[in-house]
């Protein structure tokens, strides 16, 4: 793996179990033990009751677009080779909105309301993170989800 030299997330005491996870590829949220909502970005108390009882759940790792910008002008040089690129808010199926981008499609396939799924690329021994890609969908009377 070549030295990465992107920005990158710092595990902190909060977050920490979050990016363990991410490492195993999994995408977990935390759930409040007293209301049962979900929240994100991984914190001390809950922002809807503020209990601080709280379990990791895995994530189903699905969602849809809330909103999304297409990035064409580089914020740093280490950006210059990766422009155009999706910055998405994801609404996953837990409730929760969180920000990442949108990965292997053309920038301009990406609409509002478009579901997606997460896929994690591999930073460097200690960060994975977690991106999205677009799903498809079949219709309901498919068995698929609306
Ligand atoms: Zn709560």
């Amino acid at each position: 793996m070549t030295t990465y030299e992107g920005p990158l997330p710092k595990p902190d005491r909060d977050s920490q179990a979050y990016w363990e996870a991410a490492r195993r590829h999994e995408l977990v949220l935390q759930q409040c033990a007293d209301c049962e909502k979900f929240r994100f970005y991984p914190r001390v108390v809950c922002p809807h009751c503020m209990s601080d009882r709280f379990e990791w759940r895995k994530s189903s790792g699905r969602g849809v677009v809330y909103s999304f910008t297409v990035v064409h002008r580089a914020p740093t040089p280490f950006f210059r080779d990766k422009v155009p690129y999706v910055v998405a808010l994801i609404d996953l199926q837990e409730g929760v909105r969180m920000m990442s981008n949108i990965v292997g499609c053309d920038p301009a396939e990406v609409k509002i309301g478009d579901h997606v799924e997460v896929i994690f690329e591999d930073i460097n021994e200690e960060i994975t993170l977690p991106k999205f890609k677009l799903r498809q969908v079949l219709n309901s009377s498919m068995g698929g989800e609306v």
